[in-house]
């Protein structure tokens, strides 16, 4: 007997036929003899919807009626598929992020997870039964409702496995498994048998949706494996697992693209000790993130500055950069929401040299204008213009000897 979490994405519990279909899945496991924690979804662009409902009665809604909405969706799929099971006679039980025991920071929309206390899921599991457990949500120390960040099902299912102590975490998505790029951008792509937490994580971070990054950041963190896979087939997806010695033979282990980034360009700031550390206070008092920082020799006493930041940011961040330039007293802002970043990742890059140039070229032969560069150990990125994008990633993709046969 194993006792194996799965998690089942929007799209796999979209409709009553599918949750139907999640059902059987399920209940082959279970009647195999094992004991099954299953996390689910909200149906695909149910999360949007909500959102976009609460922007239309108030543009600005807190934090805390945006999760006590957003969790909302999540429920519905759980009970549907408690249902679903029942129906074909298998015991099952659904549950909340709370009852379940996700004990998360008190901040709302991306909460952290402090703390699991599986006890109602074990009990219930020894009870024979299915437990099915809400995604993307916890409770913090006061009972507060909480979500994980966008995408944080996966999240919840990683944890869980780590909490009940799992032999096998599964997340059953829309495609076969992580590729070498988005199958969806570059038909060519090729998927992956397994891939090293590191990497994965990169891609998560780097745009590549299949897994939210911050759960890929747990896995690591606490060493819990798990396999990404298809809930339409039977095929065998790709292992996330700790990095083996031959791994590093790859040099480019995929490609990800990133369509959700805006440019800031800042000019004319004055240019004195302190001005970029005030900019850049200002955008994380706002809980902007920022990324691919590049600041030009400073002429005539003037500096000039640019940056990424999340698209969806870009209300707050010209917010915050307009009111600080006003106090360093100069400076003109532009936001460029038609970029994308397009980035190679692998940790054979440790080793292996010549990587950026051939990246480089590639890009020369897409004709796609590069504007931003930023590297690291395992990854080299670009920000080109997003028209050229989907073009540039499968030029990027074959250069990189991804294709398949
Ligand atoms: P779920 O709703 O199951 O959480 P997501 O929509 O979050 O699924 O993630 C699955 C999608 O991720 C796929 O449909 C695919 O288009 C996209 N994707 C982007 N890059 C990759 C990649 N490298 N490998 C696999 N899927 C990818
Ligand atoms: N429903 C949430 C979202 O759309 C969480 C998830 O799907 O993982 O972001
Ligand atoms: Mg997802």
């Amino acid at each position: 007997m194993a006792r194996i979490v799965k998690k089942f994405g929007g799209t796999s519990v979209g409709d009553v036929e599918r949750i139907q279909n999640v059902a059987r899945v399920i209940k082959s496991e279970h009647d195999a003899g094992n004991e099954v924690v299953v996390v689910v979804s909200a149906r695909s662009g149910v999360t949007n919807d909500l959102i976009a409902r609460a922007k239309a009665i108030n543009p600005n809604p807190t934090d805390r009626e945006m999760d006590m909405l957003l969790v909302s969706g999540e429920q519905e799929t759980i009970a549907l598929t408690a249902m679903a099971l029942q129906a074909l006679g298998v015991d099952a039980v659904s549950m909340t992020g709370a009852m379940a025991g996700i004990r998360t920071e008190p901040f709302h929309t991306r909460a952290r997870i402090v703390s699991m206390d599986c006890k109602e899921i074990v009990h219930n599991l020894e009870a024979n039964r299915v437990v099915i457990v809400a995604g993307f949500q916890g409770a913090g120390n006061q009972g507060q409702i909480t979500t994980l960040g966008r995408g944080g099902s996966d999240l919840s299912a990683i944890a869980l496995a780590k909490g009940v102590d799992a032999d096998l975490c599964q997340i059953y998505t829309d495609v076969d498994g992580v590729y070498t790029a988005d199958p969806r951008i570059v038909p060519k792509a090729r998927k992956l048998t397994e891939i090293s937490y590191e990497e994965m994580l990169e891609l998560a971070s780097l745009g590549t949706k299949v897994m939210q990054a911050r759960s890929v950041e747990f896995s690591n963190k606490y060493n819990v494996p798990f396999e990404v896979r298809s809930s339409f087939n039977n095929n065998p997806g790709t292992i996330v697992k700790e990095e083996v010695s031959s791994m590093e033979d790859v040099v480019v282990r995929g490609v990800a693209l990133d369509k959700n980034q805006a440019k800031v360009m800042i000019a004319n700031i004055p240019d004195k000790p302190g001005s970029a550390a005030r900019i850049f206070e200002g955008l994380s008092e706002a809980n902007v993130v920022v990324d691919m920082i590049i600041q030009n020799i400073g002429r005539n006493g003037v500096a000039n500055l640019t940056f990424t930041v999340p698209r969806d940011d870009t209300d707050r961040a010209s917010q915050a950069v307009e009111r600080i330039l006003s106090e360093l007293g100069g400076g003109e802002v532009t936001f460029v929401s038609d970029i994308a970043k397009l980035s190679v990742v692998g940790i054979g890059m440790r080793s292996h040299s010549g990587v950026a140039s051939q990246l480089f070229s590639a890009l020369g032969e897409a004709e796609a204008n590069i504007q931003l560069i930023s590297t690291s150990e395992i990854k080299i990125s670009v920000v080109i213009d997003e028209s050229e994008s989907d073009h540039a990633t499968r030029v990027v993709h074959t250069v990189f000897g991804l294709d398949k046969e």
